[in-house]
């Protein structure tokens, strides 16, 4: 009797909740689960930025990329109208993966025995009997390539994972990688490969996407090839990713990670620029990763991505001449990847080859050597330091900004050393990238020149303690960031855009605005997909 009293109330409740919801909601059929739990909505109107919060109407959970197709179809068809957005893992700092109007996918949450990574061989290029003589030569020396099938929603890790038991691995990464594939092939996927290979959306061969008609299309450069482009760094407004064909390479053993310290800033940037224009030499004439950072001040919450400085090699900044340099060091971080069979003995002698063509600080090279894997997942295992001391979950008011080369050092001038005034409340990370190595078709936004720099303020705003590290102040100080650069007509993009108004929108894509509006007409007239974004509205 109790037991019927309990069921005929959770029926009620069910009915309450689920009053508002479209219909058509209602009747989906989807192999997975659609939910209104409220757990799972709560979790789902999160992100890591914490900033803003908003809950959905349900939460998918596909079984299969035709559950992505029914709810997608559904949405475009229903009178009444809803959105959907793909969350991937919710790394997004202003709420770029929420819809309070619709269902959010948890791509990441997918059965993992419906989404096995597939790795596979290219087939050779075309016969180059009957092309040019240069098209030959190149072709001879195109080594096998291989490539990995993945699900959308699949994070990084577990690619990598995945394609180390064929001793193979992706060739452009980011820091992190408990990001999803969808999520950074939205952005654009950088980290200090970039300057050789590109960002991840440069190493895909081919995606399937679900547009915002529920259509499902494979595309590539050959097939589709205006979806593929658009897709690519086009933050979830054409499609959903549900399969990514990324490129791969041989996975190297280990890494020679090593770090320098500058206290002049122009030749901190001049020798990153030398590194970065090597990207043509052979392996054994370059580094592998090219990054840097600028140290403002010290302590966890600044430096949780700078691991092996301290406190085995404890760096004194007074004593490094930073004083007389605004308080400001910048340290240029490298890598070399080798196998232990073929170059142990040679990583050494290619490193200091290197070091000797650069001017650093004397006495400050700071290297450590590790298994490739560790190298690459680095940045979790400064998570796991945050987390355990509870500055994981604080809100991350972050600003990533492309910074044309020819004013990177105003950049510094105004910002490092000027606006922040030795207060950092996180990382700042600086390295420059060479455009040709963007492909233009992208939706992707860079400045317009042909090298810039990312330069990541990677902030987190704490409740209590000084008053610089809460997030009123850190948002105050993004804002003037961006007005300084706005009056000193510095053209940054932003990187992981945030804007909120249509002319912002079209002013961050430039020349791209005009076709970036044209294919979202033709892929998502309704406008459904990944609101978060505010780049559009729905349209009934
Ligand atoms: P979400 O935040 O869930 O989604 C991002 C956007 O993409 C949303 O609009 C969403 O709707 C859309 N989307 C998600 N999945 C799909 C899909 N399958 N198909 C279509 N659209 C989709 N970025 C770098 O480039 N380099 C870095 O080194 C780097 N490091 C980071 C480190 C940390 C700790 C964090 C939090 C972020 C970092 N990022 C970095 C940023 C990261 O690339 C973005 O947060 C990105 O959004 C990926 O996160 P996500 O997979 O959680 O996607």
């Amino acid at each position: 009797m109790a037991s019927r009293r309990l069921l005929l109330v959770l029926a009620i409740c069910r009915l309450i909740s689920t009053v508002g919801l479209p219909s058509e909601l209602l009747e989906l059929g989807v192999q997975g689960s659609l939910t209104i739990d409220p757990a799972e909505v709560e979790a789902a109107s999160h992100d890591f930025g914490g900033l803003t919060q908003t809950k959905p109407l349900a939460v998918l959970r596909p079984d299969s990329v035709q559950d992505v197709v029914a709810l997608l179809r559904s949405a475009y068809g229903s009178d009444r109208g809803f959105t959907v957005s793909a969350r991937g893992h919710g790394h997004s700092i202003h709420g770029q993966a929420q819809t309070g109007s619709g269902v959010v996918i948890e791509m990441g949450r997918m059965k993992r025995e419906n989404r096995p990574v597939v790795v596979g061989e290219l087939p050779p290029p075309p016969s180059s009997s009957s092309s040019s003589s240069s098209s030959s030569s190149s072709s001879s020396k195109r080594n096998k390539e291989w490539y990995a099938d993945v699900w959308g929603g699949e994070l990084w890790i577990d690619v990598l994972k995945s394609t180390l038991e064929r001793g193979l691995a992706p060739k452009s990464w980011t820091d992190y990688l408990y990001l999803t594939v969808g999520g950074t092939l939205s952005n654009a996927g950088i980290s200090g490969q970039a300057f050789n290979h590109g960002p991840q959306i440069s190493n895909v061969h081919q995606l399937d996407v679900v547009t915002g008609k529920g259509e499902l299309k494979t595309c590539s450069e050959e097939k589709n090839p205006e979806l593929f482009h658009a897709v690519l760094g086009g933050l979830g407004q054409f499609g959903i990713i549900t399969r990514a064909r990324i490129a791969l390479e041989p996975a190297p053993e280990r890494v020679r990670w090593i770090r320098v310290l500058y206290s002049d800033f122009s030749t901190f940037t001049r020798d990153q620029e030398y590194l970065i224009s090597l990207h043509e030499e052979p392996a054994s004439m370059r580094f592998d990763y090219v990054e840097g950072f600028v140290i403002v001040e010290q302590g966890l919450i600044n430096n949780w991505r700078s691991s092996f400085f301290s406190p085995r090699n404890p760096v004194k900044i007074s004593s490094l001449g930073a004083t007389a340099n605004g308080g400001v060091l910048y340290c240029l971080e490298i890598t070399k990847n080798y196998n232990d069979a073929t170059a142990a003995n040679t990583v050494d002698q290619e490193v200091d080859a290197l070091l000797k063509k650069l001017d650093f600080i004397p006495g400050t090279v700071f290297t450590t050597d590790l298994p490739y894997v560790d190298f690459l997942d680095r940045v979790h295992s400064a998570e796991l330091k945050l987390r355990a001391k509870g500055l994981w979950d604080v809100p991350h008011p972050w600003l990533n900004l492309f910074v044309p080369k020819s004013r990177i050092a105003d950049f510094d001038a105004g910002v490092f050393k000027g606006i922040l005034g030795n207060k950092t409340s996180g990382p700042i990370l600086i390295y420059p990238m060479n455009k040709n190595k963007w492909d233009e078709r992208s939706s992707a936004v860079t400045p317009d020149e042909d090298i810039f720099y990312l330069v990541a303020l990677l902030r987190s705003a704490l409740s209590s303690g000084d008053e610089t590290q809460t997030l009123d102040y850190l948002s105050r100080q993004n804002q003037e960031i961006l007005a300084f650069c706005t009056k000193a007509r510095i053209r940054v993009k932003q990187y992981l855009p945030h804007y909120t108004t249509q002319s912002d929108w079209e002013h961050h894509f430039g020349h791209k605005w005009e076709k970036f509006l044209q294919t979202k007409m033709e892929f998502d007239p309704k406008g459904i997909l990944a609101t978060g974004q505010r780049i559009f509205s729905p349209t009934p």
